[in-house]
Protein backbone atom coordinates (compact mmCIF):
# COMPACT_ATOMS: atom_id res chain seq x y z
CA UNK A 1 0.00 0.00 0.00
CA UNK A 2 2.71 2.39 0.85
CA UNK A 3 4.90 1.72 -1.96
CA UNK A 4 2.21 2.11 -4.15
CA UNK A 5 1.35 5.52 -2.87
CA UNK A 6 4.70 6.26 -2.87
CA UNK A 7 5.03 5.44 -6.46
CA UNK A 8 1.44 7.22 -7.72
CA UNK A 9 3.31 10.53 -5.70
CA UNK A 10 6.65 10.36 -8.19
CA UNK A 11 4.49 9.94 -11.17
CA UNK A 12 1.96 12.61 -9.82
CA UNK A 13 5.09 15.38 -9.55
CA UNK A 14 6.16 15.10 -12.99
CA UNK A 15 2.45 14.70 -14.23
CA UNK A 16 0.43 17.05 -12.66
CA UNK A 17 2.34 20.49 -13.88
CA UNK A 18 1.45 19.11 -17.68
CA UNK A 19 -1.96 17.74 -17.11
CA UNK A 20 -2.89 21.03 -15.90
CA UNK A 21 -4.18 23.91 -18.62
CA UNK A 22 -5.36 26.08 -16.39
CA UNK A 23 -4.55 30.20 -16.70
CA UNK A 24 -2.32 30.03 -13.15
CA UNK A 25 -0.33 27.39 -11.71
CA UNK A 26 -1.49 25.64 -8.52
CA UNK A 27 1.40 27.97 -6.52
CA UNK A 28 -0.01 30.61 -8.14
CA UNK A 29 -3.27 30.18 -7.14
CA UNK A 30 -2.78 29.42 -3.54
CA UNK A 31 -0.85 32.78 -2.93
CA UNK A 32 -3.97 34.46 -3.97
CA UNK A 33 -6.36 32.04 -2.17
CA UNK A 34 -3.67 32.85 1.30
CA UNK A 35 -4.49 36.23 0.14
CA UNK A 36 -8.06 36.42 0.10
CA UNK A 37 -9.13 33.89 2.88
CA UNK A 38 -6.32 35.57 5.11
CA UNK A 39 -3.89 32.68 6.52
CA UNK A 40 -3.17 29.06 4.60
CA UNK A 41 -4.64 26.42 5.57
CA UNK A 42 -5.24 22.68 4.42
CA UNK A 43 -8.79 23.98 3.25
CA UNK A 44 -7.13 26.05 0.80
CA UNK A 45 -5.23 23.45 -0.89
CA UNK A 46 -8.36 21.32 -1.10
CA UNK A 47 -10.44 23.87 -2.35
CA UNK A 48 -7.89 25.18 -5.36
CA UNK A 49 -7.38 21.96 -6.40
CA UNK A 50 -11.00 20.66 -6.20
CA UNK A 51 -12.18 23.88 -8.26
CA UNK A 52 -8.81 23.60 -10.70
CA UNK A 53 -10.51 19.50 -10.93
CA UNK A 54 -13.99 20.99 -11.26
CA UNK A 55 -13.02 23.23 -13.91
CA UNK A 56 -10.88 21.29 -16.23
CA UNK A 57 -13.58 18.05 -15.98
CA UNK A 58 -16.03 20.69 -17.27
CA UNK A 59 -13.88 22.18 -20.43
CA UNK A 60 -13.69 25.80 -18.45
CA UNK A 61 -9.63 27.09 -18.62
CA UNK A 62 -10.15 30.20 -17.92
CA UNK A 63 -12.77 30.72 -15.11
CA UNK A 64 -12.13 34.61 -13.88
CA UNK A 65 -11.39 35.59 -17.91
CA UNK A 66 -12.75 34.06 -21.55
CA UNK A 67 -15.07 31.96 -19.68
CA UNK A 68 -16.28 34.46 -16.87
CA UNK A 69 -19.61 33.82 -17.74
CA UNK A 70 -20.28 29.81 -18.32
CA UNK A 71 -19.16 29.04 -14.76
CA UNK A 72 -21.51 28.38 -12.09
CA UNK A 73 -20.82 26.48 -8.75
CA UNK A 74 -22.55 24.93 -6.07
CA UNK A 75 -20.60 24.66 -2.71
CA UNK A 76 -21.68 22.35 0.19
CA UNK A 77 -20.04 23.50 3.27
CA UNK A 78 -18.99 27.32 4.23
CA UNK A 79 -15.71 26.49 5.80
CA UNK A 80 -11.93 27.64 4.50
CA UNK A 81 -12.51 25.41 1.17
CA UNK A 82 -15.24 27.42 -0.34
CA UNK A 83 -13.06 30.56 -0.14
CA UNK A 84 -10.57 28.78 -2.26
CA UNK A 85 -13.54 27.81 -4.78
CA UNK A 86 -14.07 31.66 -4.94
CA UNK A 87 -10.75 32.53 -5.26
CA UNK A 88 -10.35 30.11 -8.39
CA UNK A 89 -13.28 30.21 -9.87
CA UNK A 90 -14.25 33.93 -9.37
CA UNK A 91 -17.82 32.73 -8.45
CA UNK A 92 -19.59 34.73 -5.90
CA UNK A 93 -23.19 34.51 -4.02
CA UNK A 94 -23.33 38.51 -4.96
CA UNK A 95 -23.48 37.74 -8.74
CA UNK A 96 -25.37 34.62 -8.40
CA UNK A 97 -22.74 32.25 -9.31
CA UNK A 98 -22.31 30.54 -5.96
CA UNK A 99 -24.93 28.62 -4.64
CA UNK A 100 -24.78 27.19 -1.09
CA UNK A 101 -26.51 24.42 -0.32
CA UNK A 102 -25.55 23.58 3.60
CA UNK A 103 -24.95 19.64 3.13
CA UNK A 104 -21.76 20.32 5.65
CA UNK A 105 -19.76 18.43 2.50
CA UNK A 106 -16.43 19.34 1.60
CA UNK A 107 -17.75 19.14 -1.88
CA UNK A 108 -18.66 21.26 -5.01
CA UNK A 109 -20.53 20.86 -8.62
CA UNK A 110 -18.81 23.23 -11.25
CA UNK A 111 -21.24 23.89 -14.23
CA UNK A 112 -20.44 24.83 -17.61
CA UNK A 113 -23.54 26.67 -18.46
CA UNK A 114 -22.87 27.17 -22.12
CA UNK A 115 -22.42 23.16 -22.17
CA UNK A 116 -24.63 22.20 -19.59
CA UNK A 117 -21.96 19.39 -18.35
CA UNK A 118 -21.26 19.14 -14.89
CA UNK A 119 -19.86 17.63 -12.37
CA UNK A 120 -19.50 16.85 -8.52
CA UNK A 121 -16.19 17.33 -6.96
CA UNK A 122 -16.10 15.40 -3.25
CA UNK A 123 -12.91 15.45 -0.88
CA UNK A 124 -12.42 12.14 0.03
CA UNK A 125 -11.73 11.11 3.88
CA UNK A 126 -9.41 8.75 3.19
CA UNK A 127 -7.34 11.60 1.97
CA UNK A 128 -6.13 11.76 5.64
CA UNK A 129 -4.65 8.40 5.99
CA UNK A 130 -2.82 8.53 2.77
CA UNK A 131 -1.67 11.92 3.69
CA UNK A 132 0.14 10.26 6.87
CA UNK A 133 1.48 7.50 4.82
CA UNK A 134 3.26 9.47 2.01
CA UNK A 135 5.42 11.70 4.37
CA UNK A 136 5.58 9.82 7.37
CA UNK A 137 8.79 11.87 8.48
CA UNK A 138 6.88 15.51 9.71
CA UNK A 139 5.69 14.38 12.81
CA UNK A 140 3.17 17.18 12.98
CA UNK A 141 -0.36 16.29 11.53
CA UNK A 142 -1.65 19.60 9.82
CA UNK A 143 2.08 19.82 7.77
CA UNK A 144 1.43 16.31 6.73
CA UNK A 145 -1.92 16.95 5.26
CA UNK A 146 -0.62 20.59 3.84
CA UNK A 147 2.09 19.42 2.10
CA UNK A 148 0.55 16.01 0.77
CA UNK A 149 -2.45 17.94 -0.88
CA UNK A 150 -0.10 19.80 -2.65
CA UNK A 151 1.36 16.89 -4.55
CA UNK A 152 -1.15 13.52 -4.47
CA UNK A 153 -2.70 12.84 -7.34
CA UNK A 154 -6.12 13.97 -7.87
CA UNK A 155 -7.59 10.18 -7.80
CA UNK A 156 -6.46 10.23 -4.01
CA UNK A 157 -8.19 13.43 -3.08
CA UNK A 158 -11.96 13.45 -4.56
CA UNK A 159 -13.94 11.46 -6.20
CA UNK A 160 -15.64 13.00 -8.99
CA UNK A 161 -19.09 12.05 -10.51
CA UNK A 162 -21.15 13.52 -13.69
CA UNK A 163 -24.32 15.47 -12.32
CA UNK A 164 -26.89 17.02 -14.32
CA UNK A 165 -28.35 20.65 -13.10
CA UNK A 166 -31.90 22.30 -13.66
CA UNK A 167 -31.41 25.50 -12.87
CA UNK A 168 -34.52 27.55 -12.74
CA UNK A 169 -34.97 30.85 -14.34
CA UNK A 170 -35.45 32.98 -10.82
CA UNK A 171 -31.81 31.14 -9.87
CA UNK A 172 -30.09 32.05 -12.72
CA UNK A 173 -28.02 35.26 -12.77
CA UNK A 174 -29.53 38.56 -14.55
CA UNK A 175 -32.06 40.72 -13.51
CA UNK A 176 -34.82 39.63 -11.06
CA UNK A 177 -37.52 37.56 -12.52
CA UNK A 178 -40.66 38.39 -9.99
CA UNK A 179 -40.48 41.25 -6.87
CA UNK A 180 -43.68 40.97 -4.49
CA UNK A 181 -44.21 42.43 -1.26
CA UNK A 182 -44.88 40.47 1.99
CA UNK A 183 -48.50 40.92 3.18
CA UNK A 184 -47.47 40.39 6.57
CA UNK A 185 -44.38 42.75 7.38
CA UNK A 186 -44.36 44.76 3.43
CA UNK A 187 -40.82 43.54 2.66
CA UNK A 188 -40.48 42.57 -0.82
CA UNK A 189 -39.25 39.46 -1.44
CA UNK A 190 -37.14 38.88 -4.86
CA UNK A 191 -37.17 36.08 -7.48
CA UNK A 192 -40.04 33.89 -6.33
CA UNK A 193 -38.56 33.47 -2.79
CA UNK A 194 -42.51 33.99 -1.31
CA UNK A 195 -44.85 31.84 -0.37
CA UNK A 196 -48.46 31.01 -0.03
CA UNK A 197 -50.21 30.71 2.92
CA UNK A 198 -54.19 30.36 3.52
CA UNK A 199 -54.06 33.00 0.46
CA UNK A 200 -51.86 35.50 1.82
CA UNK A 201 -48.51 36.17 0.02
CA UNK A 202 -45.96 35.96 2.41
CA UNK A 203 -42.28 36.07 2.76
CA UNK A 204 -40.34 32.96 4.33
CA UNK A 205 -39.95 34.47 7.60
CA UNK A 206 -43.44 35.71 8.34
CA UNK A 207 -44.43 31.67 6.97
CA UNK A 208 -42.23 30.40 9.91
CA UNK A 209 -39.28 29.85 8.69
CA UNK A 210 -37.57 32.40 10.16
CA UNK A 211 -33.56 32.38 11.18
CA UNK A 212 -34.15 35.55 13.66
CA UNK A 213 -36.34 36.52 16.51
CA UNK A 214 -37.58 40.47 16.77
CA UNK A 215 -36.53 41.76 20.04
CA UNK A 216 -38.93 44.80 19.68
ZN1 LIG B 1 -8.61 28.29 6.40
ZN1 LIG C 1 -42.78 39.10 5.79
Amino acid sequence: MLMALIETHRRTQKRIPNKTEFMESLDELLVEAERSHGHMCAGQVLGVRMAMLGCREVGIEDPRGADKKKMLVFVEIDRCAADAVNTVTGCRLGKRTMKFRDYGKLAATFLNTGTRQAVRVVALDSSREVADCVFPEISDKYQRQLKAYKILPDESLFKVERVSIELPEEDQPGRPVSRVQCEECGEGVNDRREVVREGRVLCRACAGESYYRRLD
